[in-house]
Order: C-alpha cells, then sequence, then structure tokens
C-alpha cells in the first residue's frame, strides 16, 4: 500500500463493500466505527470512539412535522382551535428543525445509540488554533425522494415543501375565506406527497453502500490524519471527527458541538468526493435557510482554486444535494466549509444503490485529498486567522 491513490481506496472498500450500508444507530454503522478506529490505531493514531443517541432516519422528525401540518385537513372544520395548534406546531417544528441550533423534536427521537469516531493530533509547537477534519461514517437510503430522474429537483421540491408547512400556519387566517380554505387545501396536498415520499423511502427504499457518501471522505480524512500525525503542523493543533447519524439529522456533528468548546475552530468538511464530477467547495449552506461559510477558508479555497487549476477545483454558491455536518457549524456562529463533487447541483448516484466503489472516480477522492491537505497547510500559515 504505497500508493496514496491505493491508501484512500482502500478506506473506501473497507466501508463500502466489507461493512456495506451503514444506516444510522445499526449495527452496520458501529461496525464501520469500530473498525475506522482499530486501522487508525493500526497505524499509530490513536482515536475515541464518543457515544450518543440519534435516529435512524430523518423520516422521524420531518413525518411528525409534515403530519401535524396535514392532520388539520382532516378534522371538521368546527374543530378550529385543534386545527390551529396542529398547523402552528407543524410550524414551530419546522423552523425549529431547520434551525439546527434548538432541536426539541429531534432531541425528544433521540433513543438509539450511535457513535463518533474522534482523533486529536497536537502540533509540533504551540497549538494557536484547531481545524477539525470532518466526514461522516452512516449512509442513506434509497427512495422516489433521491431517484435519478428526479433528483435535480430535490431541492427546489424541499424548498416548495417549507413554503407550503408555513402557509398552512396560516390556518386561523385562511380558513376565514373560501379562496383561503383553498389555499390551504393546496399547501396540505403538497405537504401530503412530501409525507408519501417519506414512507415510500421507509417501505422501499434501500439502504446504499455509501462509497462516495461519505466513504470517500473518511479516506481523506483518515489519510490525512494519519499524515499529520507523522508529521505535525507547526501551529495547528487537528481534530479528526467522523460522525454517526449524519443522514438522519446531523445529530453526531451537533452532538460533538454541544459537548465541546469549539469556539474559533476552523472545520473543513470532506462528504461526496468521489465523484465523478467537479470537485467543488461552498460558498454557503443549508436549504431553506443559508449561512455563509467561513470568509477565511474560502479565501484559501479560492486561491487554491486559481492557482491549481489543475485541480478543477471550483467554487459552489450553495450545497449540492442536502445539508452537511458543516452547516450546524455555521448554523451556530463557527467557521466552516465543506467539499464535495457535483455538477449541476447534482452529485453523482446520490443516496442510490449505484454509489459503490466501482462507481465512483478515483481520480477525484485523490484530489479532495491533495485540496484538504493544501486547505489545512494553508491554515497551519495563518491564513484563515
Ligand atoms: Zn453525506
Amino acid at each position: 500500500m504505497g500508493d496514496p491513490g491505493e491508501r484512500l481506496l482502500a478506506w473506501i472498500r473497507l466501508l463500502a463493500d466489507e461493512v456495506g450500508p451503514r444506516r444510522p444507530t445499526s449495527a452496520g454503522e458501529r461496525r464501520a466505527a469500530e473498525l475506522v478506529r482499530t486501522r487508525l490505531a493500526e497505524r499509530g493514531l490513536e482515536a475515541e470512539i464518543e457515544p450518543f443517541r440519534g435516529y435512524s432516519t430523518f423520516a422521524g422528525p420531518f413525518g411528525v412535522i409534515l403530519a401535524l401540518a396535514v392532520a388539520p385537513a382532516l378534522l371538521p372544520r368546527r374543530r378550529r382551535a385543534l386545527r390551529a395548534l396542529l398547523s402552528s406546531a407543524s410550524v414551530a417544528g419546522l423552523l425549529s428543525e431547520g434551525g439546527l441550533t434548538r432541536t426539541p423534536l429531534s432531541d425528544a427521537l433521540s433513543r438509539r445509540p450511535s457513535q463518533n469516531v474522534v482523533a486529536a493530533i497536537e502540533p509540533a509547537g504551540e497549538a494557536r488554533r484547531t481545524v477539525c477534519l470532518v466526514c461522516h461514517l452512516d449512509t442513506s437510503r434509497s427512495g422516489l425522494l433521491f431517484d435519478p430522474r428526479f433528483v435535480r429537483h430535490l431541492t427546489p421540491w424541499l424548498n416548495a415543501q417549507s413554503a407550503a408547512c408555513v402557509v398552512q400556519g396560516a390556518e386561523p387566517v385562511l380558513s376565514r375565506s373560501p379562496v383561503g380554505r383553498g389555499v390551504l387545501a393546496a399547501a396540505r396536498a403538497v405537504l401530503a406527497v412530501g409525507l408519501g415520499l417519506l414512507i415510500e423511502r421507509e417501505l422501499r427504499g434501500e439502504d446504499v453502500p455509501g462509497a462516495s457518501d461519505d466513504a470517500s471522505g473518511v479516506a481523506v480524512v483518515a489519510e490525512l490524519a494519519l499524515e499529520l500525525a507523522a508529521s505535525p503542523l507547526e501551529r495547528t493543533r487537528v481534530v479528526a471527527l467522523m460522525t454517526g447519524c449524519e443522514e438522519s439529522g446531523l445529530l453526531g456533528a451537533r452532538h460533538f458541538l454541544r459537548n465541546r468548546d469549539t469556539k474559533g475552530w476552523l472545520f473543513v468538511n470532506v462528504d461526496n468526493v468521489g465523484g465523478p464530477a467537479t470537485l467543488r467547495y461552498t460558498r454557503r449552506e443549508g436549504l431553506a435557510r443559508k449561512w455563509d461559510c467561513d470568509p477565511g477558508l474560502v479565501a484559501i479555497a479560492d486561491r487554491i482554486a486559481t492557482e491549481r487549476p489543475q485541480l478543477g477545483f471550483e467554487p459552489s454558491e450553495g450545497p449540492i444535494g442536502l445539508t452537511y455536518d458543516a452547516t450546524p457549524v455555521l448554523a451556530g456562529g463557527g467557521r466552516a466549509i465543506t467539499l464535495v463533487a457535483g455538477d449541476d447541483g447534482v452529485i453523482p448516484n446520490y443516496h442510490w444503490p449505484t454509489d459503490t466503489a466501482e462507481n465512483l472516480d478515483p481520480a477525484c477522492v485523490a484530489r479532495a485529498h491533495a485540496v484538504a491537505r493544501e486547505l489545512v497547510v494553508a491554515v497551519d500559515r495563518g491564513e484563515a486567522d
């Protein structure tokens, strides 16, 4: 395993082929965490497994939100107070879950064991800053939502559902007029389809091998962490964070942020860098609500993109796909950026059974590794201070 490209692929095969699907809170996710910790230890980097409580699918919280929004349509009109209560509870759930900082609904649903893998690498000199390399161990599930024929409409569809949810929250006003009731019915029809799609995914979806999503990110973070452990940075502490339950609601990242003082840390998240597609860095993240990525990290990425055209490294104005583990960092006022490979707003093989080791582009993973390394080295030089 002398070739760095081979070493990256070995991590991807370990997770996508040997472990296979790694549904949040499942035995597969647990096994992935243990295997990664063992392989890191064999090469001299000690990592901890940090347990937390999570749930297996985003259909949990969003099913509750959508059901609350649709339910008033099934109640008689005279039940005004109950209809208004359900519809506003739905909006409150959407706003809190979407805000990613205080999330009582997903906290209440977090009952099953999951885990993060965390390793810290001290610098050669005195630590002046911390950079956290992030990736996720778990995988998603297919379903009509992620069907390659429709996936380019995923973000507009989710935004339409958020808008419909907010509109139905005006139940007390809208229910007073025939036009308003028509608007309510239309909004709830959109939300009922959304609820149907969540159920369809749970019943008919297939847990995917997750070679690009996100075994590719694990490969980049693991290899880079091992390299930096062997030859530490000057003044930057490095923390490698491999999360669980990213796919069900960024739960591992949120657990980590709640339980550590990460003020001032720089988060470099690596998610879906398998391609085949253009390797990009996010300038903004979030779906209905958006947050700007860290200007210092974006400036370094801009410079790498300009100075090294052979990397084919380009910005993405928004997220490609959904939210990432870096998004709750940004939502909490922190500093972060994500590396992700995609074109025209689409990640190849996204949440689909074709997300296998055979279908990714090893050169794209190698480029992500090179870019992540340059970012971290630039941070160590103080370029993001
Ligand atoms: Zn992912």
